[in-house]
């Protein structure tokens, strides 16, 4: 909590839910056990969170049903946390069960390389978790006001490094992970204790972090987690072929809202060097001082990019040696190249193959049937480890010659490994959910990318960059959890059938995007790409990118 003690402060209505709610339980599990609505009460719903689920109702039946004086139809999400994005052939076809039978019997990919259920009933929301964590899965703290799915890139090439960094990326996702039971309590029917004592969380206190908080790692010279969108990253350096540490950069987010200036994009900051034993100690630490200098009474302000900013950047250097005991040394040198995906097979560094399919935007369900059962069909045939990519993508891992034989039949029979009638754009686009289930969605997003990038393709093929790759983003409000600042072209819902289109980030992820005009429709914004997409054909440098080439030229400054 902020130390200042000299003004009175209101502190976030969430911060008293927090504390009241004896370490997350509040009254969800009497909630549950309430027929009389398919809902629960409001309080629970923010605690419900950081259990990683919350409540969502359609959005598309609003109407008829206030017409029907019936209430919402409520249902929820549940997000099962995938550290690193790696999990076994055997968790993923459990997940998929667990889609088919209490979730919409689809099965997102996030991108936060977690997987996601929409459209469960409260009356299987136990039942829902207890398969998740029957699969040595938890969705715990992939939603509130803590440290979230740790994320590291999928890296396909490097996978001798990958696996050295998983692990540490895995002690990270432990030592921030909350402490109290009241997860196993409540949806897997563990004894309670005696009353908890005060130690229960040691690092988050009764009243957890201001806002939530995201740590990624990256291997360069791929940057698909995005790692300037990080609250705190590390980019792993190597010498020839050994892990020797990461720089640490800290204060990246995403979010913003329409309208309210003091929000915006950040990108993160790199404050130095650390061994990768120090890691824990700089984890922790930086944890720690987000959630004693975070702004609890402003939840628009409360994410850690303000806390450095409103601080100052040597503040939290001196703050971070202070509490660590030890200086970071000077950032080394490194390099990211895209943030994009590497699809199809590659032969990694020890020898193995991996495949990486396109996911046509994260969604594997009965509307998608020859990704879903040719998916099914290749991890059947797999039965190795699955890497989630923070683009939606998923990538299948460890395949020794022999098995892949096997396994490109099965490519060829369901055509999901094929990306030759895919454009650059549709290969590097992301749309985040938003409508029907996202209550904050302002326009459509999901469903509107495949029609945006029918539209888009026909005047990227008109001016011969069809295979040109292009960050196209796409979410229904500010809050970034498509990482729509980071976009070449990024399009940010502002009101039904209206985007903001923004322009000129870099494609390797390290510059954000401009606003170039606001509230336009789908077809003012083909109106406006299509000349810049011609003069980009004509006057590029070579090997310009789309978004740099946007800068250069001045479309956005
Ligand atoms: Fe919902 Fe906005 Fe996130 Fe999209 S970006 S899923 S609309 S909160």
């Amino acid at each position: 909590m902020s130390n200042d003690t000299t003004k009175e402060v209101t502190l976030a209505a969430n911060e008293g839910i927090k504390v009241n709610s004896r370490y997350l339980r509040g009254t969800i599990l009497e909630g549950l056990s309430d027929s009389s609505t398919g809902a629960v009460s409001g309080d629970d719903n923010q605690l419900l969170k950081f259990h990683g689920s919350y409540q969502q109702d359609d959005r598309d039946l609003r109407k008829q049903r206030r017409k029907e004086k019936l209430e919402k139809a409520f249902s929820f999400m549940i997000r099962v946390r995938v550290p690193g994005g790696v999990c076994s052939s055997e968790q993923y076809m459990k997940m998929l069960a667990i889609s088919e039978k209490y979730a919409d019997g689809a099965l997102t990919f996030t991108t936060r390389q977690a997987f996601q259920f929409h459209r469960i009933l409260k009356k299987d929301l136990k039942l829902a978790m207890k398969g998740i964590n029957e699969a040595l899965m938890t969705s715990i703290a992939a939603c509130g006001d803590v440290n979230r799915n740790v994320m590291l890139n999928a890296n396909p090439h490097a996978s001798d490094l990958h696996e050295e960094v998983y692990q540490i990326a895995l002690s990270v996702q432990d030592l921030l992970t909350p402490k109290t039971k009241a997860y196993d309590e409540i949806w897997m029917d563990v004894k309670p204790e005696q009353e908890e004592a005060e130690t229960v969380e040691p690092l988050y206190g009764k009243t957890y972090l201001p806002r939530k908080f995201k740590v990624g790692m990256a291997v360069p010279p791929e940057n698909d987690i995005d790692i300037y969108s990080q609250d705190l990253g590390y980019i792993a350096i190597e010498e020839k072929g050994k892990l020797t540490g990461f720089n640490v950069l800290v204060g990246g987010g995403m979010g913003m809202s329409h309208g309210n200036e003091k929000t915006y994009a950040r990108l993160g900051s790199v404050i130095g060097f650390c061994t990768p034993d120090q890691v824990a100690s700089v984890s922790e630490n930086t944890v720690a001082i987000q959630r004693d200098f975070g702004d609890r009474t402003d939840r628009k302000h409360a994410r850690f990019k303000y806390t450095i900013d409103d601080k100052g950047l040597d503040w939290f250097v001196k703050e971070l040696a202070k509490r660590t005991g030890f200086t970071l040394e000077a950032a080394k040198p490194f390099e990211f190249i895209s943030s994009g995906d590497a699809f199809g097979w590659i032969k990694g560094s020890n020898n193995l193959w991996s495949l990486t399919i396109h996911s046509n935007g994260g969604r594997v369900g009965d509307d998608t049937p020859s990704l879903k059962n040719g998916l099914k069909s290749l991890i059947e045939l797999h039965q190795g480890e699955i890497r989630l990519t923070p683009n939606k993508n998923i990538l299948l891992t460890g395949i020794s010659d022999g098995n892949k034989l096997k396994m490109e039949a099965v490519v060829d029979e369901f055509k999901i490994g094929t990306i030759d009638h895919k454009s650059g754009a549709r290969l590097n686009s992301i749309a985040c959910v938003a409508l029907p289930t996202c209550g904050l969605a302002l326009s459509e997003s999901s469903r509107h990318l495949p029609l945006f990038l029918d539209d888009f393709e026909a005047i990227l093929n008109k001016n011969g960059l069809f295979n040109q790759p292009i960050n196209v983003r796409i979410t229904g409000c500010p809050n970034g959890c498509g990482r729509t600042p980071l976009a070449e072209i990024g399009l940010v819902g502002k009101a039904p059938g209206k985007w903001n289109l923004r322009l000129g980030a870099s494609h390797s992820g390290d510059r954000l995007n401009l606003l170039y005009k606001q509230a336009l429709t789908h077809e003012e914004i083909l109106a406006e790409l299509s000349p810049i997409v011609k003069a980009f054909a004509d006057k590029r440098e070579p090997e310009e990118g789309f978004g740099d080439f946007c800068m250069r030229e001045g479309y956005v400054s």
